[in-house]
């Protein structure tokens, strides 16, 4: 067995729905399941680090496998030192680590006839795959447009955001999911968010907030701005970022995962809070739900 030496190339970053790739690796799990290694691919992977985006589904269909099409059953992000691979949450080390290569492992059945040295070619179930993007996009626009409305809640100076507002979504941030055409952030407001001066009374009103933030993502929207992933690197560990020009200027927010082309995918996008309040600390549930034009 030989393990990858250097990073999957990715390509779903450019939006590409298909790849073909040779079978570098094929690791059994001891789930029964088994990961395919590829060169190149246009799976989107699931990052245990930052598990926003789901991972893509698809198929992997090779010549070479009497069985193709072979379902993809899960796509994760794996490393590997050469001697031995770890998927997910089982990696060590960071994302970037020097003498780690880092892999979208593609997860099939185990009983599949795909193994080293097939040529794959990689379809990506593309409904799927846009609606995760535009719920991906949405979230972006969703959290700035939250970020402005919260811009007089704070008392003291903090780190802005990719449009220059306080960034109350990077610092009050506990999770953030994709899902289909939408996101759901959980944000997380205690002490160390009060110390930085942000005042929870300004949650007191989460639909007047609502309201305002649909009002930006409203004349945001009918702007139709375009928006891509720029993606110098095209490899998993390459440096990502959604790029998107609102009215106000060019934003750029790192990022690893898809999205669409431009606004005009858009009909809509609004938001909705729940909040909860447990042991001295506020949790705000943002919910985003995008509708396609
Ligand atoms: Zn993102």
């Amino acid at each position: 067995m030989t393990l990858p030496t250097t990073d999957t190339t990715v390509l779903y970053p450019a939006g590409a729905l298909g790849s073909t790739g040779v079978v570098l690796h094929r690791e059994e799990l001891p789930d029964g399941r088994a990961a395919i290694l590829l060169d190149v691919t246009a799976a989107h992977p699931v990052d245990a680090a930052w598990p926003d985006q789901p991972a893509d589904r698809g198929t992997l269909t090779s010549g070479d496998a009497p069985d193709s099409p072979v379902a993809l059953l899960d796509a994760v992000v794996a490393a590997s030192d050469g001697s031995a691979l770890f998927l997910g949450s089982d990696s060590p080390v960071k994302k970037g680590t020097e003498g780690w290569a880092f892999l979208v492992a593609h997860v099939v059945d185990g009983q599949s006839s795909l193994r080293e040295g097939d040529t794959v070619t990689v379809a990506i179930d593309p409904e799927y795959r846009r609606a995760l993007s535009a719920g991906h996009t949405a979230c972006h626009l969703a959290s700035l447009a939250l970020n402005r409305t919260l811009a007089d809640a704070w008392r003291k100076e903090v780190t802005t955001d990719a449009a220059g507002a306080p960034n109350f979504d990077a610092l009050a941030i506990e999770s953030s999911t994709i899902i289909p055409d939408g996101s759901i952030d959980v944000y997380r407001i205690g002490k160390s968010l009060r110390k930085r001066g942000f005042d929870p009374a300004s949650l007191d009103d989460l639909e007047a907030i609502a309201a305002r933030v649909d009002g930006t993502l409203e004349a945001w929207v009918a702007t139709d701005a375009a928006a891509s992933v720029e993606s110098p690197h095209p490899v998993l560990t390459g440096r990502r970022a959604w790029v998107c020009d609102l009215p106000d200027g060019r934003v750029s927010i790192p990022c690893g995962g898809t999205h669409i082309g431009a606004l005009d995918a858009f009909d809509a996008i609004s938001v909705s809070f729940e909040r909860d309040d447990a042991d001295g600390a506020i949790t705000v549930t943002m919910r985003t739900t995008s509708t396609p034009r």
